[in-house]
């Protein structure tokens, strides 16, 4: 039987002033009365904001609240592949798709409705749509409701959901611009953060 070699450590004793982890507790709160203030003579990040009298500009790239988009003529861009259904992690998902009068549309959703409330805000749906029918770029953040059902958003509720405004989106070091923000998207008005 092959000897296993075993490597003992011996443990540290700690000291009594070790024991009491009277140093690093204080070492935790200077930090903290350091960063407070800082913010408090507004020389601080100041990341705090009086919420909800003062909603937070979200950076570019932040994946807020889904939104359907739309041609130039307003009907949903969206031609029902079922690509972003099919790649949800979170099967959230649900398409009922119907034939488009146009033969060259093929198909458009009937129903097209996400369950807030499942999702995992992974951006896979958005990232997965070959005609940026989808997106997350509305910056809101606050979504609330009482009850279970109100959290699944319909086509409608898609369609009015508006992106956030790009030239007030705090950017991100190192992100490329907004998709929404170049041209061949309809210009919608800027997200309201309700
Ligand atoms: S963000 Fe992710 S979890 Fe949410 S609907 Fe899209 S693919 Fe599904
Ligand atoms: S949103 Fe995009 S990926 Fe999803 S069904 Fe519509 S066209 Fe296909």
């Amino acid at each position: 039987m092959k000897q296993v070699k075993v490597k003992t450590i011996k443990r540290e004793k700690m000291s009594f002033w070790e024991r009491t982890y009277l140093l690093p507790i204080f070492q935790g709160m200077g930090i903290t009365f350091r960063h407070f203030i800082r913010n408090l003579i507004g020389k601080g990040p100041n990341i705090s904001v009086s919420y909800p009298d003062e909603k937070k500009t979200m950076p570019t790239g932040y994946r807020g609240k889904h939104r359907l988009t739309q041609r130039d003529d307003g009907t949903v861009k969206c031609v029902a592949c079922m690509m972003c259904a099919t790649v949800c992690p979170a099967h959230c998902i649900h398409i009922e798709a119907a034939e488009h009068d146009n033969p060259e549309i093929e198909k458009y959703p009937e129903k097209f409705e996400i369950d807030l409330l499942r999702c995992v805000y992974c951006g896979y749906c958005v990232e997965a749509c070959p005609c940026d029918a989808i997106r997350m770029d509305s910056g809101i953040y606050t979504i609330f409701a009482t009850k279970r059902e109100d959290f699944i958003i319909d086509k409608e509720g898609l369609l009015n959901v508006k992106p956030q405004d790009p030239s007030t989106a705090r950017p991100l070091q190192g992100m490329p611009p907004l998709p929404g923000s170049e041209a061949g998207s309809r210009d919608l008005p800027m997200a309201d953060h309700a």
